[in-house]
């Protein structure tokens, strides 16, 4: 029997349709190209579970007239163009025509479309390669919605990554969208709340703070630049060097108002931060290029995102010099703003006063944190300022000969010869010891300390309810990303909950992290989810779980540069003894070293 059988169309179709569509995020940017293509002014897009139940894109823009509308599902029909010839003077994003068949091969689609001049409009259902038309009441643009994608390939629908994921995805597509696009309305509604409201606006600066939280848009520089000779011109908005995230999803590039994702782009754009930003930082960033449509080609990847240039160079040197002198000139702004602050000229010291750097303001500082102090219940460990190790589970020492039993110390502290000589640069703690001195690290060993304590009593670590709750902003996409993983939070201490679309609010902390920088730590587990993006489950949450703590124990342990007390510097030294793996901190630099007296008495040729 003949083994070769030729496959319905239908079968092809829905074969062809995985290389186009591959995730929700692609049928939405499919959906609102062709709404901008459809010249609309307004769109609105709404989501269910990722887009894997539910992708619905609004627009007021041309619709389509009977005959469309039953074509626009075929392959290979489009509007945009007639022969190949006309490819060079395209101005739409669209002209292979086949989104929408591909989109329909996969997914049950319903599509009503009318057009401006029409009295009425029309119900298009697809689906199984079929098509039903019928007249419907509607207003004037056109509304696609899909649902279920892959639902006739399970196979395929199993490579669908969870709901937050592929919301993010889809988000970002949106966002990129955005600011591709300053004088459009667009929405995106995700499982019924609304997420982006970006009514028309003149540029990307402007964007930035209609997409981000209010504090990040603070942080944007504007940046523009031309190379006219090679027909090139760039604008848009970066962050300045304060301001970076821990993940690559505040970078947006638009060639031609094309959505790319181009290594190379970036690249240039990290080197222009080089030095400015800590390694394994990123800028955020929306910059868009224009560029002769000649020097560019757009069609290396079926999904038209990556892009190449025929002068790669001259576009890297672009981006870096303009990054770098936005940042040089910011930065140069920001000194001679303080210095002024600092030394005022004779007729501004009378005239303006109130300067914000004042005395009065580091008292009111004091007083807050007096405030907060009054906050912490008395029932719960008291804080030191250097935070103490109060009974790990596995040992749980009453006396400090119970410690000896268990743990080979590093150094002896009950000894009698062992004293606490002092502190050197404000980070060493020195030990005379009988054969020699010995060096502590005190932010690494303190580290290791409460990285231990938190891994072996994390369940019921002391918390105290803030009396001033601390507000963290963050964009809506990273806090619906961060929602779901409120528990891992609640698991460390932390009570975090929204507060609004793009602000959340700590209600309470462990004790150890009361003057710790929140902010900083929520926003490195935003970056970590993200970049952790395809491990399994477990893995994450225990990755995660090893990172917060590791993270925790840095931000509440005792700095560089603090000056420590005779009695706390006796206490590190006493908790340090009895905590596991205390040779190194969590990020594995030695806490201790050991300088021998032998060698001391060599340099000063006491010995030979
Ligand atoms: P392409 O965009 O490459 O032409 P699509 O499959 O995305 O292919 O769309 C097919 C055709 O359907 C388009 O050329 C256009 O004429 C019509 N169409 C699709 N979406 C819309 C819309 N939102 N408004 C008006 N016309 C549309
Ligand atoms: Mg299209």
């Amino acid at each position: 029997m003949a083994k070769i059988k030729q496959l319905s169309l239908y079968e092809v179709q829905k074969i062809a349709a995985g290389q186009v569509v591959e995730r929700p995020a692609n049928v939405a940017k499919e959906l609102l190209e062709n709404a901008i293509d459809a010249k609309a002014t307004h769109i609105s897009i709404s989501i269910e579970d990722g887009g894997k139940q539910l992708i619905r894109v609004v627009d007021n823009g041309s619709g389509m007239d009977r005959e469309d509308a039953q074509l626009c599902f075929e392959k290979h029909a489009t509007s945009k163009i007639s022969t190949v010839d006309e490819l060079p003077s395209l101005t739409t994003f669209g002209f292979r025509g086949e989104a929408l068949a591909s989109i329909a091969a996969v997914s049950k689609v319903s599509l009503l479309t009318k057009e401006q001049s029409a009295t009425e409009g029309l119900h298009v259902t697809a689906q199984e390669g079929t098509i039903q038309i019928e007249p419907a009441g509607c207003p004037s643009g056109t509304d696609v919605t899909i649902r279920d994608l892959f639902y006739n390939m399970p196979a395929r629908a199993k490579f669908l990554k969870k709901r937050e994921t592929e919301t993010r995805h889809i988000i970002h597509t949106v966002q990129a969208m955005v600011f591709a696009y300053p004088h459009l309305h667009m929405q995106l509604f995700v499982d019924g709340k609304q997420l982006i409201n970006c009514p028309p606006q003149d540029t990307m600066l402007q964007r930035c703070v209609q997409l981000w939280d209010a504090t990040t848009a603070k942080h944007m520089l504007a940046i523009e630049a031309t190379r006219s000779d090679k027909g090139i011109s760039l604008c848009g908005a970066i962050s300045n060097h304060q301001w970076f995230r821990y993940d690559r999803s505040g970078i947006f590039f638009l060639v031609n108002n094309r959505w790319v994702t181009n290594i190379q782009l970036g690249r240039s754009l990290l080197k222009g931060y080089n030095n400015v930003i800590p390694h394994g930082r990123y800028p955020m960033a929306a910059i868009s290029i224009m560029i002769n449509p000649a020097l560019i080609d757009v069609n290396t990847h079926p999904r038209k995102e990556e892009i190449s240039f025929a002068h790669p160079r001259t576009m890297e040197q672009l981006i870096q010099e303009t990054i770098r002198k936005a940042l040089e000139q910011h930065l140069s702004k920001q000194i001679k703003k303080e210095v002024s602050l600092y030394q005022p000229t004779p007729n501004t010291r009378s005239s303006s006063p109130s300067v914000s750097f004042t005395p009065a303001s580091f008292a009111s500082v004091e007083k807050d944190i007096a405030l907060f102090k009054a906050t912490l219940p008395t029932t719960a460990t008291p804080a030191k300022t250097y935070a103490s190790f109060n009974g790990a589970p596995q040992s749980t020492p009453t006396t400090s000969q119970e410690k000896e039993t268990k743990t080979i110390p590093i150094i002896d502290t009950t000894q009698e010869a062992h004293t606490v000589i002092g502190q050197f640069a404000k980070t060493y703690i020195i030990i005379e010891q009988e054969d020699g001195l010995f060096l502590i690290d005190q932010h690494a060993a303190h580290e290791r300390i409460l990285y231990e304590q938190f891994s072996q009593q994390f369940h019921n670590m002391p918390t105290i309810n803030l009396m001033f709750p601390q507000m963290i902003s963050c964009s809506p996409e990273d806090l619906a990303l961060l929602e779901s993983h409120f528990g891992l939070f609640k698991e460390h201490g932390i009570t975090i909950e929204p507060f609004s679309k793009d602000q959340l609010i700590i209600q309470s902390t462990p004790v150890h992290l009361k003057n710790a920088p929140l902010q900083e730590i929520v926003h490195q587990v935003i970056g970590w989810l993200k970049e952790l993006n395809n491990v399994d489950k477990e893995q994450l949450h225990k990755t995660i779980h090893d990172k917060l703590r590791a993270q925790m124990a840095c931000k509440a342990a005792v700095k560089a540069g603090d000056i420590l007390t005779q009695t706390q510097m006796q206490e590190l030294i006493k908790d340090l003894h009895v905590t596991p793996n205390r040779f190194s901190c969590p990020h594995g630099r030695p806490t201790g070293w050991m300088l021998p007296l032998y060698d001391i008495e060599k340099k000063f040729r006491r010995k030979t």
